[in-house]
């Protein structure tokens, strides 16, 4: 029987769409999907929905690995955590030396990275593959980002590039990211991102909808899309505005709640860890923290009965210029970490290249980074191009105005104020930190640097004693 050139393991959202975009591309696959779980009759289930003799089902592992051709190709496609060393560990005793297994779920890039040394160990490549772009995406052409032995990824980059997204000029929208977790580390910041341009546009809802209907916000963001905001999640927000259920506008009958599954809070704990301030997202953790107090809140807000006298009026001139500026900050926060974690861990990770391949296919995609993504080319960093600070200037007024109007109507927008905030810290020269370094010696006899002294050299004070 000729052998599949590729396996996938998993059968979830995720992996049924990647298996039918492998066979609209022509690639033949084995599938397999446990029998044990909720669910059965799962690979019974794809092989009638795929109806294509490119594919062969399997519920033995044993018979799965075997028909692929060696080295093999797995892709594993299940939900991240201790899962993942299970499915490794019943997938070791069938695979032979250099076969390569992918891991394509959310996994944390220092388990990624443990199971690339692990798995060398036996001889056997080990990828962590950053997939974006939710289960249109993925059944269309995901956003790829892989990480492990650049050899290895060779191996696999003609069937990934084939299947990821396109950019602008035709470009799979895949690439070697970098060494172990660094695929994966990507992908979580990208998530990360996510949270954050999710958070802004649910800001801006919640400003406009004091004085506009849903069709009327929907009408607005259709409005933005044409032009240089374009944006996946601006697009989806003006289709959710307007979708109904019934007679009921949808939005009126889903609960104000957000769920999390972890990935935009690792973003945020891995730049608590490395010293990097990625505010913007950070905030917009912490926003569906807070609204998970639903309630706490309904009584706190009988207690207190404020009464708003009358609407400020937005300008919407002033909030398209405020989304675009908190939009650039979330990106730049997001990339300021990426390029942390690369100097730190000696990655060498390419922040164009990285905005090249988001976009298209994935959830952050946006004509903005696509624009970022040439200017990064040139530049380190986006405030080290000019034309990204003289525009981030100009807009400085406009959300100064914003964050007076939701101050005025008392409007929660967390995020437009910490995209503000950083951006007036990093661009104030003379900081307050001079006081925090004098508390700290005063009280712990922590040293302090002074101006004009070499950056090693330390100094303490014999503070005056309280009175
Ligand atoms: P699903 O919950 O839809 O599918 C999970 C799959 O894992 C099922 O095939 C399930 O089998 C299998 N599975 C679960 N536990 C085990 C186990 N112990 N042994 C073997 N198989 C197991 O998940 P998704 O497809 O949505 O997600 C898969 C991964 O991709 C996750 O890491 C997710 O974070 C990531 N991801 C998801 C995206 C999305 O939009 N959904 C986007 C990008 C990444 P069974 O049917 O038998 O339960």
């Amino acid at each position: 029987m000729k052998k599949s050139s590729f396996g996938i393991l998993g059968l979830g959202v995720m992996g049924k769409s990647l298996a039918l975009n492998m066979l609209n591309n022509h690639i033949p696959i084995s599938v397999y999907n446990r029998e044990t779980g909720e669910e059965v009759g799962v690979v019974a289930d794809f092989l009638k929905t795929a109806n294509n003799t490119s594919v062969k089902g399997f519920t033995d592992l044993g018979e799965f690995v075997n028909s692929i051709e060696t080295p093999r190709q797995i892709l594993i496609m299940v939900k991240a955590g201790k899962v993942i060393d299970r499915v490794i560990n019943g997938l070791l005793p069938y695979l032979e030396e250099n076969d390569i297994i992918i891991d394509g779920g959310n996994s944390h890039y220092e388990d990624t990275a443990k199971r690339v040394a692990y798995l060398s160990e036996h001889k056997i490549n080990f990828i962590g593959l950053g997939v974006s772009g939710g289960e249109e995406g993925a059944l269309k052409g995901p956003s790829l980002m892989p990480g492990g032995s650049k050899e290895s990824y060779q191996k696999i980059a003609a069937t990934l590039e084939k299947i990821a997204a396109k950019d602008d000029d035709g470009k799979p929208c895949c690439n070697y990211i970098g060494p172990a977790g660094a695929g994966h580390f990507v992908k979580m910041v990208h998530n990360g991102i996510e949270y954050g341009d999710m958070q802004l546009l649910a800001e801006l809802y919640a400003l406009l909808l004091l004085t506009k209907t849903y069709e009327e916000i929907s009408k607005l963001f259709f409005e933005w899309n044409e032009g240089e905001l374009a944006s996946y999640l601006l697009e989806i927000t003006a289709k959710i505005l307007v979708e109904k259920e019934g007679n009921e506008n949808l939005l009126n009958l889903i609960l104000d709640k957000a769920g999390n599954k972890g990935t935009g809070s690792w973003s945020s704990t891995v730049a608590l860890k490395l010293g990097v301030p990625t505010t913007v997202k950070t905030t917009a953790v912490y926003a569906r923290y807070t609204s998970s107090f639903k309630n706490e809140r309904v009584v706190l807000a009988k207690k207190i009965d404020r009464k708003i006298k009358s609407i400020e009026p937005i300008d919407l001139v002033a909030l398209k210029e405020a989304y675009d500026f908190a939009r650039t900050i979330n990106l730049q926060q997001g990339l300021q970490l990426i390029k942390t974690a690369s100097d730190t861990y000696n990655w060498g990770l390419d922040l164009a290249e990285i905005c090249r391949i988001w976009s298209n296919g994935c959830i952050i995609k946006s004509k903005k980074i696509v624009a970022y993504s040439k200017v990064l080319q040139q530049v380190d960093s986006l405030f080290e191009a000019k034309q990204v600070v003289s525009g981030l200037n100009k807009q400085e007024t406009a959300i100064t105005k914003i964050l007076q109007n939701g101050l005025a109507n008392r409007v929660n927008v967390p995020c437009f104020y910490e995209a503000y905030n950083y951006w007036i810290a990093m661009t104030t020269a003379q900081s307050s930190a001079n006081l925090i370094q004098a508390q700290r010696d005063f009280f712990g006899a922590h040293r302090f640097q002074k101006i004009g002294a070499k950056e090693e050299e330390s100094f303490h004070h014999n503070w005056s004693e309280l009175c």
